[in-house]
């Protein structure tokens, strides 16, 4: 909760209190029982009357440093760790939605979100809809009187749409609804969405959290009220719990997430404004370049910082040739990793359209301006002119001469 210390500072100190050895490392518990002082605590423990751990389905001292550290960086009073980031989402959709209630999101979130959301949930009676993300009027449109929750995620993956999340809240909450923000992209180190109002922050802890692409991980950050009345019960039933090796690795990631956001960023901004002025390259996707539709605001929410993720297209005549050179840069890269993954130190690239998106319609895809020309790029810590020399092998091969 609020401290007089710089979240830096929290990043690295915020822990359940070391054990009686006094290790300097915060501790791996890797125990799935705890043994109770005496029956009658065990009791207490049991009916919620004490803290103090139980079984590993309710509760482990590592998981809960990572949960503490993590609500301290989000600003939020709590925060809960999940077995993945679908598993921080579907907690959430479970602890706050039932038959007939309404969902409100944007359609250019995760897919396994909208799969989630659209689908799985629609078998159970809650009713959705998905409003393209940047149009605050159609979010405004599509509330009716059983809307529930507001799911946004701002940078979008892979086109870094952002959007205005005060805007949203100030929506939401004038519908009697929640808003839940997947800050995956830009972190607690350039972005706290309850600051602008949110009510629950989402993370995949699998992607910048670890930062070194290690684990899969995920958390829910929002008020004491939400987590220990509608989440925790939720989750000890479900089982959605973090192992405490993973709430370990991620713990740990915590300690560099300003450090490597801040240096990935730039990176990206400077690869950035590269790929722009490259001649094979029609387009760049980055909210740190004045030519991104959201610039100024998502300089505004996101610290002056654009994030460690671009995306760009390829020139082409045709989305067949479009589709062909992207995959000529992918497979020319001889140091930067082909892999689906993002916010890991290593340079990873993607084709979003073959891969991520590759089970929606072509239409669809274009509607969601996921062209075959697009690569994505999460921008790691090598040496900059490496990375683009990377690049270069597969985009110096496209002659824009002869389209
Ligand atoms: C990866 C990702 C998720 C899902 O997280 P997992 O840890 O893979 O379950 C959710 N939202 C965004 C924006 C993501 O990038």
């Amino acid at each position: 909760m609020s401290s007089p210390l710089h979240r830096d500072t929290l990043a690295l100190r915020v822990a359940v209190e070391r054990s009686l050895h006094g290790e300097h490392s915060e501790a791996l518990y890797l125990s799935s029982g705890f043994v109770q002082p005496n029956a009658a605590a065990a009791a207490r423990r049991f009916a919620g009357d004490e803290d103090g751990y139980t079984y590993g389905r309710s509760g482990n001292p590592t998981v809960s440093s990572f949960e503490q550290r993590l609500a301290a960086l989000e600003g939020s009073e709590a925060a809960l760790a999940t077995a993945s980031g679908m598993a921080a989402i579907t907690l959430v959709c479970f602890g706050l939605l039932k038959a007939g209630d309404h969902v409100l999101y944007s359609q250019s979130m995760f897919g396994s979100t909208l799969k989630l959301v659209g689908t799985e949930f629609a078998r159970f009676g809650v009713e959705s809809t998905s409003v393209p993300q940047t149009d605050l009027g159609a979010w405004a449109r599509a509330v009716r009187p059983n809307t529930r929750l507001l799911l946004a995620e701002t940078p979008t993956n892979p086109l870094t749409e952002v959007c205005d999340i005060a805007a949203l809240a100030d929506l939401a909450h004038a519908a009697g609804a929640w808003l839940a923000v997947d800050n995956c992209f830009a972190t607690p180190a350039l972005q706290r969405p309850l600051e602008f109002g949110a009510d629950i922050v989402l993370h995949s802890g699998t992607k910048f959290l670890d930062g070194q692409g290690r684990v899969m991980a995920g958390a829910v950050c929002a008020s004491a009220d939400l987590i220990h009345q509608r989440l925790l019960p939720v989750q000890k039933n479900t089982g959605m719990v973090l192992s405490p090796f993973n709430a370990w690795v991620v713990l740990k990631g915590l300690e560099t997430l300003s450090l490597r956001l801040q240096a990935q960023s730039a990176q990206a901004l400077a690869l950035a404004q590269w790929l722009q002025a490259h001649p094979a390259v029609a387009r760049v996707h980055y909210p740190g370049l004045p030519s991104h539709p959201q610039h100024a605001l998502a300089m505004r929410q996101m610290g002056g910082c654009g994030g460690a993720v671009l995306a760009f297209e390829v020139a082409a005549s045709s989305p067949e040739q479009a589709r062909a050179r992207a995959f000529g840069v992918l497979d020319a890269l001889q140091v930067l990793s082909l892999c689906t993954n993002l916010g890991d130190t290593k340079t990873l690239c993607a084709h979003p359209a073959s891969t991520s998106h590759g089970k929606l319609s072509e239409a669809q895809r274009q509607a969601a301006g996921i062209v075959q020309g697009l690569v994505r790029v999460a921008v790691g810590l090598e040496h900059l002119p490496d990375i683009q020399a990377d690049l270069l092998r597969g985009l110096d091969r496209i002659d824009t001469f002869h389209p």
